[in-house]
């Protein structure tokens, strides 16, 4: 009885597997259909100034809503795409749509996160170009954003293509700052304009003095490099108050707002522009 039970097992582990490869068969094809059937969207999240807390940038964050399954992360889904050869496509959507609907917001920021493997493509410079002349979208205001991992795989395209967008005046940010195999020597070689420190150690600022080290000490660095240095994952109060204390640039997190739609980006910008004026208008009138 014992190895019946044991086979058993060993039949629902297969099945198991066996499962999940289906299950991983069938979001690949799926998501090759989603970009053509229009089930992928864009939303933006507001980087905020540390000193005003006024919206300076935003980063475009891709959505899948699947007919059946409803939203799927891109933390799942990314990775598939890479895998598969998709991210190519979906990488120049993603560009061509955020160009397209942030053309008209004044002169916010607009960061797009971009794969290693799609970044090393050798036209990858010529099809971003192409992107910002077709829809109009002014360079200056493109920030490319991309992890660590670049640095490790495609170094010699990292070189060659930072330059390259730098010289019509796009930006390149490092994201996720502090999580993976970061070298400081990157730092002195790439010179990012960015750094986006990860999340993960303001999850750890009230209890851990270590992480609110870490954390002075990057803010310190980038202001001595005269990099702007980002916080995402601002949540709480305390978060800000820390960062705003420790010098930090500007703040991303669910305490300003989650990804939101175009549309409502559009609207937070005009009541931002709304308020801003009736305070001119005090300063004047109280002259
Ligand atoms: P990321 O580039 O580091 O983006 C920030 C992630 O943190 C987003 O998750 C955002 O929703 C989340 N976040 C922002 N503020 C907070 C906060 O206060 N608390 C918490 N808990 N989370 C916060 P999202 O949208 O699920 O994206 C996950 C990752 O997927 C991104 O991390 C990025 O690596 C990747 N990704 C998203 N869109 C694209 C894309 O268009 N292309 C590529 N290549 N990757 C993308
Ligand atoms: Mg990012
Ligand atoms: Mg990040
Ligand atoms: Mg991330």
């Amino acid at each position: 009885a014992a190895k019946k039970k044991h086979d058993n097992r060993i039949v629902q582990y297969f099945a198991a597997i066996e499962d999940h490869v289906h299950e991983r068969q069938r979001l690949v094809h799926d998501l090759r259909e989603a970009l053509t059937n229009g089930e992928l969207y864009v939303c933006y999240q507001p980087l905020v100034s540390a000193d005003e807390l006024s919206m300076v940038s935003v980063e475009s964050l891709l959505r899948w809503r699947h007919p059946t399954r409803g939203e799927i992360t891109p933390a799942l889904f990314i990775p598939i795409a890479e895998e598969f050869g998709m991210i190519d496509e979906i990488g120049r959507w993603v560009l061509e749509t955020s160009c397209r609907e942030a053309r008209h917001w004044n002169d916010l920021s607009v960061a797009v996160n971009i794969s290693p493997m799609h970044l090393s493509q050798p036209d990858f410079v010529d099809q971003v170009i192409d992107i910002t002349a077709r829809t109009g979208f002014d360079p200056k205001r493109l920030v490319i954003e991309v992890t660590e991992g670049i640095m490790l795989e495609y170094a010699d395209a990292a070189r060659r293509v930072f330059d390259q967008l730098r010289s019509v005046g796009i930006k390149i940010a490092l994201d996720d700052f502090g999580t993976g195999y970061s070298s400081l020597s990157y730092l002195e070689e790439f010179r990012f304009d960015k750094l986006k420190i990860d999340r993960s150690f303001l999850r750890n600022l009230e209890t851990s003095p270590e992480a609110a080290a870490i954390v002075h000490t990057i803010i310190g660095l980038g202001n001595t490099l005269n990099t702007t240095i980002v916080a995402e994952g601002v949540e709480t109060e305390a978060h800000c108050r820390f960062l705003q204390a420790a010098g930090c640039n500007e703040l991303q997190g669910f305490l300003f707002s989650k990804p939101v739609t175009a549309p409502q980006i559009m609207r937070r910008m005009m009541m931002e522009q709304a308020v801003n004026r009736d305070l001119e208008f005090l300063r004047v009138a109280q002259g």
